[in-house]
């Protein structure tokens, strides 16, 4: 899978448009609020002020965008990143070069606190290779002025020095934590993902049988606890090996699927529905008993017979229903469940067996 995994993945872009709806103005207010106490200022220190606005209107710009068009998220994390590393780089050198030792100034000052931002912000928006390299061309890029100061510079004594190779070990530091933490996570996400494939079924994007398993035994032991009914149907598609002589495995496959869309649009929310196996399905009807389980059956049942289904046209389905009973482990609800869908089968089919 790679390291582009992590950033295709959705719950990583949706956390990243959160992260940026919630901070992006926080960053525009402060700096609107730096920039009138610059300007207000009677120094009027001009690198500070062209700084602090072209963040503001970027910035501005890309939170508007970002409620325009929620297509243009990439584009405004990039430009984002741009705008950063450009004011970044360019103070570091303004302050390495013309600042850093001049009147007995010894410190980095506001670019020591915003480097580690604007990599993390590198590693947030490309891809864990991608972002290193970034980091990489633009640590080297900062080295520029640091190597000038340490062997050019006139205003250079031993603390500018320490300062300086402090920044440049910190930052170092950020690039390596960033890239491992990176990883970490991305292994995090893999393994969440592989957990989801091992649980949904390939055609339906059903949960699978061991999913329903797992569900199944959940919800039965929250009834025992919350003193609730719980009941399984079980149903099978009619014939369905006809359909599959007649017009091949994928429409049989295409049927599966569209059987699976009209299900899921009649049930509720707090009902389980996944494959059991072949054309059998099984749902889990939460907070039902026998008499309820076996009315959601009959309202599956119509629904499954009126419907006209794609290429193949009329079809039904046999349902069994059954209940939890108070000594019930699954596999005897489940049992049940089996045998009554065989007698709706045996004695005619397009029918509700409880049991
Ligand atoms: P009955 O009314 O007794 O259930 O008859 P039936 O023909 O539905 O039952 P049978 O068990 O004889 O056949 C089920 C068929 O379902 C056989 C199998 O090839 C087909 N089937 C199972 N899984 C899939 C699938 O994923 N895709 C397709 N296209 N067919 C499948
Ligand atoms: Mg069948
Ligand atoms: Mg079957």
């Amino acid at each position: 899978m790679g390291d582009s995994f992590f950033y295709e993945h959705n719950t990583f872009t949706k956390l990243k448009r959160k992260i940026f709806t919630n901070l992006l103005p926080i960053f525009i207010l402060s700096f609107l609020i730096i920039l009138l106490l610059l300007i207000k200022d009677d120094a009027m220190d001009t690198i500070n002020i062209i700084t602090f606005f072209i963040l503001l209107i970027g910035l501005t710009f890309c939170f508007l965008l970002l409620f325009l068009n929620k297509e243009l998220f990439r584009y405004i994390e990039i430009i984002i990143c741009f705008i950063a590393s450009f004011i970044y780089i360019f103070r570091v050198f303004n302050t390495i070069l013309i600042d850093l030792g001049v009147a007995g100034n010894v410190q980095l000052g506001s670019v020591a606190y915003w480097s580690p931002i604007v990599y993390i912000l590198l590693f947030f928006t490309f891809r864990g290779s991608k972002a290193y390299q970034i980091s990489w061309l633009i640590y080297a890029i900062t080295l520029i002025p640091g190597i000038y100061h340490i062997f050019l510079s006139d205003s250079r004594s031993i603390p500018t020095l320490d300062a300086l190779i402090q920044f440049y070990i910190a930052n170092l530091g950020v690039i390596i934590s960033l890239f491992y933490l990176q990883r970490v996570l991305e292994t995090y996400l893999q393994a969440e993902a592989s957990q989801q494939l091992a649980y949904t079924d390939y055609l339906t994007s059903l949960p699978n049988r061991r999913k329903m398993d797992a569900l199944l035994h959940q919800e039965i032991k929250r009834a025992r606890k919350e003193v609730t009914a719980v009941s399984a149907i079980l149903f099978d598609v009619d014939y369905f090996k006809k359909v599959n002589d007649r017009y091949g495995h994928d429409v049989g496959d295409s049927v599966l699927r569209e059987l699976t869309y009209l299900i899921n649009g009649s049930l509720e929310e707090a009902d389980h529905f996944g494959r059991w196996g072949g054309e059998e399905f099984l749902i889990i009807a939460v907070n039902k008993n026998l008499n309820n389980g076996a009315a959601l059956a009959e309202r599956l049942r119509t629904v499954v017979e009126n419907h006209k289904f794609d290429t193949v046209g009329f079809l039904t389905c046999s349902f069994g229903v059954s209940e939890l009973n108070d000594h019930d482990l699954a596999k005897d609800l489940l049992k049940r469940a089996d045998i009554a869908m065989y007698q709706a089968k045996e004695t005619g089919r397009n029918r509700i067996v409880t049991q």
